[in-house]
């Protein structure tokens, strides 16, 4: 096996950074003097590196730093100025393309196809919303006075996103292109565990020609270094793309300071088959829906419903199916399924079957040969007891959980019977059973015949323990602008009164 130390440090060579994470604050590379934190790769379980967590008061620095490089981006580039080194940003990310990919597939253990993919959606991503720095304009609105009356959309100042591990850059990228298009700063915390790639994104974008400190990134913790990032008083919005759980505690501390909350958070999405459905591609669809990145994606289909009628008949097509993925080390082209990105989601994986087992769970494993790498083989759960935790709390792995249901009413039922509200998808050829389903489905995202495809162009987001507000599309741009309401009087006689036009 190629030497994975040696490997990843000279990817983080060829990308100009530190082996051992550094926070990029203010344009320069600090380090802070915090708890250690290992990189292990999972899959060769050898630790890659340590470094520090940074803290609350580099934490504190980058908040400032963010503050005077927005007025900055704000004051000396024009509006087509700052497109302009959205641009770039996204022409280096395409140069570094390979190594970016490389460097990710090491720290956190998936796949290198999907890496490569998912480095090339960032640099679509700026390109996306570079488009947009110039068209980012307010309204004149006819109210009933002599005032001319017109809006113009302001950025709100620093946004502080923290994002988790399972899609690190491809996240990264996600929340940093459209937050600097409206004319933010950011300060970025990524997972602990997966920081390199957007601590090489944040380089890229002042190496771009953005001023030094528009993106800052934290290599630390979510309590020392996070919190500090929510209380500073240059902070105007917290973007927290992560669990549940911890998506109740970052939203209380930024309630507690008063600052809007955008929470992405995770899902348990129904995949719906109905009998009529192409089975072959609905199979194929599954498959893809919770095996692809090992599970470790938000929006996986990891609830399959399957209408009665066909439900043997197609579990044993998905099971039979999983056992031709090609599981295994995430630097080999040909492997579909990696490893769990971290020991922590490998114990609870791990957990979860034994006790879906427990709760009378059928369990169809797929086959892996790797024995010390964290590789969980893509897992079926049958006959699983609907209320069970299993079959109502995020696995966040290759494990899906089949329900059955008898018609269209009973499908509806099951699918809006968990807490969550992120994504869903129907398989049928009846067009206007499909349409229902769209509408009846609780979800932010809902597919047709299809899983998983999202596109920075679209809005995406969820509800209840999903989280709130949405993170890509134009939605976002309302999220990353507010509003400001402008008066001018024209009239040579003001017909205002104690703020108050007269009615005719
Ligand atoms: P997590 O909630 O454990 O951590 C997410 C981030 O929060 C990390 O950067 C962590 O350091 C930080 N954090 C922890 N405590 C904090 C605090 N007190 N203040 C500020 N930041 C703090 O999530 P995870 O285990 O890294 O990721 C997996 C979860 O992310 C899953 O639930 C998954 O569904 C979810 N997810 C959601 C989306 C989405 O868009 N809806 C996308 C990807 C992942």
């Amino acid at each position: 096996m190629l030497d994975r130390i040696a490997h990843y440090k000279s990817l983080c060579a060829e990308l100009s950074l530190s082996d051992t994470p550094q926070s990029y604050v203010g344009g320069a590379f600090v380090t802070g003097g915090g708890a250690k934190i290992a990189l292990e790769d999972p899959f060769s379980r050898v630790i890659l590196t340590e470094y520090p967590d940074c803290g609350a008061e580099i934490a504190k620095q980058a908040c400032a730093a963010s503050d005077a490089a927005q007025k900055v981006w704000m004051a000396d580039f024009t509006a087509a100025g700052r497109g302009i080194v959205m641009q770039k940003i996204a022409n280096i990310v395409d140069e570094r393309h390979e190594t970016l990919a490389q460097v990710e597939a090491v720290v956190s253990g998936k796949p290198i196809r999907d890496c490569r993919v998912e480095v090339a959606k960032v640099s679509e991503m700026f390109r996306y919303y570079a488009g947009y720095t110039d068209k980012l304009h307010g309204q004149v609105i006819p109210v009933p006075s002599g005032h001319l009356n017109y809006t113009v959309r302001e950025p709100l100042g620093v946004i502080f996103q923290i994002t988790p591990w399972n899609a690190p850059m491809f996240t990264a990228g996600w929340q940093v292109a459209p937050a600097i298009a409206c004319g933010n700063g950011v300060v970025l915390k990524p997972s602990e565990l997966t920081p390199v790639t957007s601590i090489a994104l944040a380089a890229i974008c002042e190496e771009a020609g953005a001023p030094k400190g528009l993106v800052n990134v934290l290599a630390g913790l979510g309590p020392t270094a996070g919190e500090a990032a929510i209380a500073h008083d240059a902070t105007r919005k917290v973007v927290f793309v992560g669990s549940p759980a911890t998506g109740r505690v970052v939203a209380t501390s930024a309630g507690k300071a008063l600052k809007p909350v955008v929470l992405e958070l995770g899902g348990k999405s129904a995949n719906i088959v109905f009998e009529d459905a192409d089975l072959e591609a609905a199979c194929k669809g599954a498959q893809a829906a919770i095996f692809a990145t090992a599970g470790q994606s938000c929006v996986a289909g990891s609830r399959l419903l399957v209408q009665a009628s066909i439900k043997d008949q197609f579990v044993k097509m998905v099971a039979d199916g999983m056992q031709q993925l090609k599981v295994g080390d995430p630097l080999d082209k040909a492997t579909e399924i990696g490893p769990i990105s971290n020991r922590r989601q490998f114990d609870h994986v791990t957990a979860m079957i034994g006790q879906a087992a427990k709760d009378g769970a059928s369990v169809l494993t797929g086959t892996s040969h790797e024995a010390d790498a964290l590789i969980v083989p893509p897992t079926i759960l049958a006959d699983l007891p609907p209320g069970s935790d299993a079959a109502q709390t995020e696995i966040f792995g290759p494990v899906v959980t089949v329900l059955s249901f008898e018609d269209e009413a009973d499908a509806i039922r099951i699918a809006n019977s968990t807490d969550f509200g992120l994504a869903g998808a129907v398989w049928t050829k009846n067009v206007s059973l499909a349409h229902r389903m769209a509408a009846n489905v609780r979800a932010g995202t809902f597919w047709v015949n299809g899983y998983k495809a999202i596109h920075v162009s679209t809005p995406f987001g969820g509800s209840r323990s999903s989280g709130f507000g949405r993170s890509s599309g134009m939605d976002v741009l309302m999220e990353y602008t507010e509003p400001k309401s402008i008066w001018v009087e024209t009239a040579q006689v003001p017909r205002v009164a104690f703020g108050y036009a007269p009615s005719e």
